[in-house]
């Protein structure tokens, strides 16, 4: 029998600390009791081991409290951290913005999710507005909750495109990062994230990023042996690969090759697009109007779960006649959609594409600086508008400094297992002071490395 009783009790001393917009010392040592408990109990405890690789001292990781300001954060114990990090690139208008706040707390006092059968209004602004600020003749729009279901409902978009002529090969590229569902997974490149789940869906091939002759050749093979690519899928910067930009020319040249052989160009741009690289898509920098595009992360403003899949007309009429062939219960919710408006709105009145272009280059070349005497450890850096990548000449390097900046409060995404190049991706509203910091710090650890190793020598 379970002890509703004491469900009722935990439940209630949890609501009573949510409640609260400041804790006691007292309150902050539960907090952080209950969830490194909770973590080895309820959660996983391999996160405890991973996070603690991370913080000084190997103590246990700070538990995450609340925002502070636009671009940083605090923990439960009020040690103040610049986000680097942003969430993997989710706080692209900064934290807790107060016009998208604004809009999903007026549409939760209305209504927070819709009945499922009346057709919600949001739903049909929000596709409107991404078939205002989508390239091309991209323009009927399904929504779901996380880049993963963005992937899978393009994979599914494809298939359908092609289904009377029987195409169903992908072809996407090493270091490709798409997801991890079954589908998305089939597209994502990594061995360690798809051996233990073989097979995974029929038909995916993946060539070498950036390499459009092997390209060629692969659609050309597929081709001749009667197995016609149905699409291709890419990203237009690699995000989780380690900030990989391809040859100028390669987005364009895919476009091509893909008109010649009959074949989609899916473009997943949920990291890349709202703003990130210096322009609302990436694609823009090289002038590709994809088929269908994927979009997440940043999409939901920082403040909710949101993706969508455009397509253009030629691609999305296939669901006309039955649109309930791909659906998901949650998908362009209310919160959802009234975060989206919002945080697009902001995107472009504080023209944010273009501050990200701005603070990207200052932030790059201030990097540069700082790694200057250091190309023993520093490979290099790279980056367009703030996705930006230093490439360390093996994972312990980057590992250490990723653990320097955290020490200092400063969060990135470098960890024990994958460092060799730590991604720095803070929300486009960083401030020219937070850059200087950020940079100051680099040129900081690296010189106490340096010293470290002299006295262990
Ligand atoms: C993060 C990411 C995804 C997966 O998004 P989730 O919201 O984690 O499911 C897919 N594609 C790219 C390019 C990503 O960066």
């Amino acid at each position: 029998m379970q002890n509703y009783n004491e469900v009722l009790k935990y439940t209630e001393q949890v609501l009573d600390i949510i409640e609260k917009a400041e804790v006691t010392k007292e309150e902050a040592a539960w907090i952080a009791k209950e969830t490194v408990d909770g973590f080895r109990e309820n959660v996983n405890p391999g996160f405890l081991e991973y996070r603690k690789s991370v913080t000084k001292d190997t103590q246990f990781a700070s538990v995450e409290w609340k925002d502070s300001g636009r671009n940083c954060f605090v923990d439960v114990h009020g040690k103040e951290y610049i986000d680097c990090l942003g969430g993997f690139g989710i706080y692209n208008v900064g934290h807790s913005h107060p016009k998208v706040v604004k809009a999903v707390t007026d549409q939760m006092a209305k209504q927070p999710l819709h009945s499922q059968d009346l057709l919600d209004p949001l739903r049909a602004m929000l596709a409107k507005t991404l078939g205002m600020l989508t390239p091309g003749d991209l323009k009927y729009c399904f929504f779901g909750n996380s880049g993963t279901e963005a992937v899978e409902a393009a994979l599914k978009m494809a298939k359908i495109y092609h289904s009377e002529e029987g195409r169903s090969t992908f072809i996407a590229t090493t270091r490709a990062f798409h997801g991890k569902s079954l589908g998305a997974l089939s597209g994502t490149a990594k061995g360690v994230f798809r051996k233990p789940f073989m097979p995974l869906v029929n038909g995916f091939r993946h060539v070498a990023f950036g390499d459009i002759e092997m390209m060629r050749k692969t659609m050309a093979a597929c081709h001749m042996v009667g197995e016609d690519v149905a699409a291709v899928l890419l990203e237009p910067i690699q995000g989780e690969g380690g900030v990989i930009i391809p040859p100028d020319d390669y987005l364009k040249q895919v476009r091509e090759l893909c008109d010649e052989y009959g074949a989609l160009l899916i473009l997943d741009e949920v990291q890349t697009g709202m703003g990130r690289t210096g322009k609302m898509f990436c694609a823009e920098h090289y002038g590709v109007v994809p088929d269908i595009i994927a979009l997440a992360k940043a999409f939901g403003g920082g403040v909710m779960p949101a993706s969508a899949t455009v397509a253009s007309e030629k691609v999305f009429k296939h669901l006309f006649d039955n649109p309930f062939l791909h659906t998901t219960t949650f998908g362009g919710n209310p919160l959802a959609c009234a975060a989206a408006l919002a945080t697009i709105n902001v995107l472009i009145e504080e023209n944010l594409p273009q501050r990200a272009a701005e603070m990207g280059d200052y932030l790059i070349a201030g990097l540069r600086d700082a790694m200057k005497g250091h190309e023993d450890k520093v490979l290099e850096i790279r980056g367009k508008g703030l996705l930006i990548g230093i490439e360390f000449v093996n994972d312990e390097i980057g590992y250490e400094v990723a653990k320097g900046f955290f020490d200092n409060g400063i969060l990135t995404a470098g960890t024990l297992i994958n460092a060799k190049t730590v991604r720095i991706e803070p929300p486009l509203t960083i401030e020219k002071e937070q850059c200087d910091k950020v940079c100051e710090t680099f040129a900081k650890v690296l010189k106490e490395m340096n010293k470290e190793a002299v006295v262990q020598g």
